[in-house]
């Protein structure tokens, strides 16, 4: 069974319990946020593998929180809006979202987004060299993209640097080309 941990960002708290239950039945964690200008915090203290965000909710826009998000961090982020025509307009803007998704829409369809989402950021991961120091696995040409089990480490964000500062000295990281950590995804 995979953990993989989903952010559900959706203030219709029925949908983002269907999310939730659904998600869950696949075997991910899941966390639920009802207002955007609530997720930029969390993420920076809790991060997770990829978050299902909803573009009109209280606080800030979807759009605003993706924006925001990408400026420090490569998450994998599925958007959800409520208008086709939304979708045609973001993708005109190049936002660069891993996916949209339009309500309405069925709950094992979602998950089988998300789940292409993660495979889509672990192949895109395992391009080009792999450091590797006991749990954490990162790419120091993209120090944003840390795949499967790295993301899970509670501390994550604060390990990067200390590894960063490995990479310089070669101390206790070797370079990996793997996949393992994405398998069962
Ligand atoms: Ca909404």
């Amino acid at each position: 069974m995979n953990q993989e941990r989903i952010l559900v960002v959706e203030d219709e708290l029925k949908i983002a319990e269907l999310h939730r239950d659904y998600l869950e039945q696949s075997g991910f964690q899941v966390s639920i946020l009802e207002r955007g200008d609530e997720v930029v915090s969390r993420i920076k203290k809790e991060p997770a593998d990829l978050i299902l965000l909803d573009l009109m909710l209280p606080g800030k826009s979807g759009e605003e929180v993706y924006r925001k998000l990408r400026t420090f961090s490569n998450i994998p982020t599925n958007m959800v809006t409520a208008k086709t025509e939304e979708i045609d307009r973001l993708l005109g803007l190049e936002l660069g979202a891993d996916d949209y998704i339009c309500k309405p829409f069925s709950p094992s369809e979602v998950v089988a987004r998300v789940k292409a989402v993660l495979r889509r950021s672990c192949a895109t991961f395992n391009e080009g060299p792999w450091l590797t120091g006991g749990p954490i696995r990162l790419n120091p040409e993209n120090p944003g993209s840390i795949c499967g089990a790295a993301t899970r480490q509670p501390h994550s964000q604060r390990v990067w640097p200390a590894l960063s500062h490995d990479e310089k000295t070669g101390e206790g990281l070797q370079p990996v080309r793997t996949s393992e950590h994405c398998a069962g995804i």
